[in-house]
C-alpha cells in the first residue's frame, strides 16, 4: 500500500491520478488533496477518498470547504502556505505533482526535502529549477518518477540499460492542432481552436501550449535534467498519431520506443506503481488497424516557441525561468482573447532577451526572476 499525497487534485492529471487510485484500492491511499479554486470538486473527492487533510488554495472558498467536510475525519486548510504542508504530510510516501505552472515549484520542493518520492508531472518545476531539483533530489536519496508521457516513455526505454549508453532522445510531439496550418494563418489562430488538441485532454495551460510547441521546449528541458543529456541530444519528431510515446537511441544504434493508445492513466499509473507494473484496462494498440505512422521534423519557423526553449536551456543560468513566466502571462492573455499568436511568440522572445544569464543560481534567484520575468512581459503586453 502506499500513501498518496496529491498536489492539484481537481486538475485534469490530478482526477486521472484518482481514478487510478479509484481501480487499485489495495495499492494506494489518498492522504492529502488540494484543490486551487474548484471548492465543489475538492469537496466531491473528499467525501469519496477520505483524505486526513485537504487544502483550498484560494481562501475565499475555505468556510465552503469546512462546512461541507465538518463531522469528517478530514482536516481543513487554506492558503498557498498549506501546499506545502500537504506536501510533506506525514506517513505519505509518493507526492504527486500535478498542478500547474511556477506555483507548483515551492510544494515540489518541499516534498523533495522531506524525502517524498515525486510523481513528477509539473514539468515547469524542472524548466524553471532543474539545475537545483536534480542536486537537491539526490542530496535528500528522492525518486523522480515521471508522469509526462513522453518521459514516462523514455524512463521505460531506459530501464535496464547501462549509464552512458544514451546517444541521443527522440522525443515525439502530436504538433498540435496547428501542425498543418500556413504561417499566415496562424496569425489569426484563436483561443477556441487552439483548445481542440487532435489527441489529447488536459488542461487549458499546457493544451495552449501544446499548439505553440512551447510544451515540447518544456519537455526537451525536463528531458535534459531527468536523463542528464544535453539540448543536441534531443530531438524532437513530430508524429501525429501519438502511439509512439517517444524513444531512446543507444550508442549501438539501436532505438528504443515505447508505444500505447494516448491515454494519461497509463504514465500515471506507471509512476505511481514504479518498480512494478499494474493491469490498465485502457485501450490496446492495433497495428493492423494503424496500419502506418508518420513521422515529420518540427518547424521552429511557424513554432518559434520551440526554438527559443533550444536557446534557453543552451544558455542555462536564468533564462529558462523568466522564458517560463514570459509564457505563463502570454499564455493566459491568449487564453482570454488579448493577443495573437504570434504576439504570445514575441512576448517571451522580448522577455528572454532581457534576461541575465546569471550562473549557479539559487532558488532565491530562480524566485526573483519569476517575479521579473512576468514584470516585464506584462509591461510588454
Ligand atoms: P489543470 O489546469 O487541469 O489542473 C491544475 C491543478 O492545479 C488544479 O487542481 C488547480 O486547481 C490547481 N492550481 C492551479 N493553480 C493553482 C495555484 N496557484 N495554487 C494552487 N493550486 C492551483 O492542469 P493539468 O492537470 O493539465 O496539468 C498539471 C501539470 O501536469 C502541468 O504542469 C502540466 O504541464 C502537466 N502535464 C499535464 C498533462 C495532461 O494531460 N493534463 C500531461 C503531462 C503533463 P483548481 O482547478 O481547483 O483551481
Amino acid at each position: 500500500m502506499k500513501n498518496l499525497s496529491l498536489i492539484g487534485s481537481t486538475g485534469s492529471i490530478g482526477t486521472q491520478t484518482l481514478d487510478v487510485v479509484r481501480r487499485h484500492p489495495d495499492r494506494f491511499r489518498v492522504l492529502t488533496l488540494t484543490a486551487g479554486r474548484n471548492a465543489d470538486l475538492l469537496i466531491r473527492q473528499a467525501q469519496e477518498f477520505h483524505p486526513e487533510a485537504v487544502v483550498i488554495a484560494d481562501v475565499t472558498r475555505y468556510a465552503e470547504v469546512r462546512e461541507a467536510l465538518a463531522g469528517t475525519n478530514t482536516e481543513v486548510l487554506a492558503g498557498k502556505d498549506a501546499l506545502c504542508e500537504a506536501a510533506v504530510w506525514p506517513g505519505a510516501d509518493t507526492v504527486v505533482t500535478a498542478l500547474v505552472g511556477f506555483a507548483g515549484l515551492a510544494s515540489t520542493v518541499a516534498a523533495i526535502e522531506a524525502g517524498r518520492t515525486i510523481a513528477l508531472a509539473n514539468k515547469e518545476t524542472l524548466v524553471v529549477a532543474g539545475s537545483l531539483i536534480m542536486p537537491l533530489a539526490k542530496k535528500c536519496g528522492v525518486d523522480i518518477v515521471p508522469i509526462d508521457s513522453e518521459h514516462s516513455a523514455i524512463f521505460q526505454c531506459l530501464q535496464g540499460e547501462p549509464q552512458g549508453s544514451v546517444e541521443k532522445i527522440l522525443l515525439t510531439a502530436s504538433g498540435g492542432p496547428f501542425r498543418t496550418l500556413p504561417r499566415e494563418a496562424l496569425a489569426a489562430v484563436t483561443a477556441a481552436q487552439a483548445l481542440r488538441h487532435p489527441n489529447w485532454t488536459m488542461g487549458e495551460k499546457i493544451t495552449i501550449d501544446s499548439a505553440t510547441m512551447m510544451n515540447k521546449g518544456f519537455e526537451m528541458i525536463e528531458a535534459c535534467h531527468l536523463f542528464g543529456v544535453t539540448p543536441a541530444q534531443v530531438e524532437v519528431v513530430v508524429h501525429p498519431e501519438s502511439v509512439i510515446h517517444s524513444a531512446v537511441q543507444f550508442v549501438d544504434g539501436s532505438v528504443k520506443a515505447q508505444l500505447a493508445v494516448p491515454d494519461m492513466r497509463l504514465p500515471i499509473q506507471h509512476a505511481l506503481c514504479h518498480p512494478e507494473r499494474a493491469a490498465l484496462d485502457a485501450g490496446r494498440i492495433n497495428l493492423f488497424r494503424l496500419g502506418a505512422l508518420h513521422f515529420e521534423e518540427p518547424d521552429t519557423e511557424r513554432f518559434p516557441c520551440l526554438a527559443y526553449a533550444y536557446r534557453a536551456a543552451e544558455q542555462g543560468g536564468l533564462v529558462p525561468c523568466a522564458m517560463n513566466a514570459a509564457n505563463e502571462v502570454a499564455n493566459l492573455a491568449f487564453r482570454q482573447g488579448m493577443i495573437s499568436y504570434p504576439r504570445l511568440c514575441d512576448i517571451i522572445l522580448h522577455t528572454m532577451e532581457r534576461t541575465p544569464v546569471v550562473a549557479a543560481p539559487t532558488l532565491d534567484d530562480c524566485f526573483a526572476a519569476d517575479k521579473q520575468g512576468r514584470a516585464i512581459a506584462e509591461e510588454y503586453l
